[in-house]
């Protein structure tokens, strides 16, 4: 069969506008190998990628960075997603988009924010984003897209220093006004990697941090939605990482490149093509790097006959890649992983070291 003829559409852009940051956040996403501003794609190549998305199936459009308020023409990025008929999520970390930047945004058409906290605690939120007075800043910004009316997510990334308040940043998500929170665990790709023995939390700390999410889920049901993502190092079963390869979404890097999810140029001798070059039709359907994970003939044993192998598609190609050392294996999360004995190992590598904040 022809993977790429039954190709479904994607639904998801995420749109790294900029890799700059006034932030360090020591488990940032962006590669260790920052874009430069030199580099970035202008105003009306993102607009002409938002259209393309459109015509490919898109429906949303995620505005993410680094700090997407670093861009001086934001304004014009976002209405060129709101002619692209994309539904804009803008993704900040709250520290350097003024309440009449943001006025602008909502008028350009943004249709909802989701900010990043640190901790609900201040001196420990400014520590992890290695920015002082980063955490009024988050706060501030949050009440002014409230008082927009524009519906707000709270995104908590969690943890060694801050597992054990979960309650305590879902409350302040509840008190900022956000309709939803996103729990996350600290993926260990680039900086979060290079952090990996100062972030891990313990399996107490994880399993108490689970306990709280589901009793806080019937606490607040119908006050706030709560999405949580159990750690990969802590789990039997992998994630189908980014609903499978090639399947749902597309990542853009501030220069260009399209990559099927966030991290994978840690994988070596993929080929990602750029949208200077080629249209995003061109790239979901035949670049090599989209093509290289799609759909289940890669695999190999025991992902090759295992039944859940359209579920979870294998699990994430990068996180293979990094701990077993072949991108083609089974993410080592999965108990079934011939590998899957040293995920414990590392788990338990745990060393009270300061962070290598993220840094150009
Ligand atoms: S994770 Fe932190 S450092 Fe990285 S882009 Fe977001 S706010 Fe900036
Ligand atoms: S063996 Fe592969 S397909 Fe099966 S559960 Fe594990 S990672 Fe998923």
């Amino acid at each position: 069969m022809n993977v790429a003829a039954a190709l479904p559409a994607p639904l998801g852009l995420l749109a790294e506008l900029t890799h700059r940051c006034p932030l360090g956040c020591p488990y940032c996403s962006n590669p260790l190998a920052l874009d430069s501003r030199s580099d970035e794609l202008d105003a009306a190549s993102w607009a002409r990628v938002f259209r393309e998305a459109a015509s490919l199936g898109v429906l949303q459009v995620h505005l993410s960075g680094g700090e997407p308020a670093a861009r001086r023409d934001l304004k014009d990025i976002v209405a060129a997603a709101r002619d692209a008929g994309l539904y804009s999520n803008l993704i900040t970390s709250g520290v350097g988009l003024t309440p009449q930047a943001l006025n602008g945004l909502a008028d350009a058409g943004l249709d909802h924010v989701q900010i990043s906290i640190q901790d609900s605690e201040q001196s420990s939120a400014d520590n992890i984003a290695g920015y002082k007075g980063a955490f009024a800043r988050k706060n501030a910004l949050a009440a002014e897209v409230v008082k927009l009316g524009l519906p707000l997510t709270v995104n908590v990334v969690v943890h060694r220093a801050n597992i054990g308040r979960v309650e305590a940043m879902v409350d302040m998500a509840l008190a900022l006004g956000a309709g939803r929170v996103e729990i996350a665990h600290v993926q260990y790709y680039g900086w979060a990697l290079k952090n990996r023995a100062a972030l891990m939390p313990t399996r107490e700390q994880v399993e108490q941090a689970v306990g709280q999410v589901e009793a806080l889920r019937t606490r607040h049901h119908g006050r706030i939605v709560i999405d949580a993502v159990v750690p990969d190092y802590y789990a039997r079963f992998p994630k189908p990482c980014v609903g499978g390869w090639g399947r749902r979404s597309l990542n853009v890097t501030p220069a260009g490149k399209v990559l099927p999810c966030h991290a994978a140029e840690v994988i070596p001798g993929l080929e990602f093509w750029n949208v200077r070059q080629h249209s995003l039709n061109e790239i979901w359907r035949s670049s090599p790097a989209f093509m290289a994970f799609r759909g289940t003939d890669w695999m190999q044993e025991p992902c090759k006959s295992c039944a859940m192998k359209e579920k979870d598609f294998g699990g994430c190609r990068c996180q293979a890649f990094l701990i077993a050392g072949d991108a083609r294996a089974a993410d080592p999360v999965c108990h079934l992983s011939p590998h899957h004995a040293l995920v414990a190992e590392l788990a338990a590598v745990r060393e009270d070291v300061p962070y290598d904040y993220r840094h150009s």
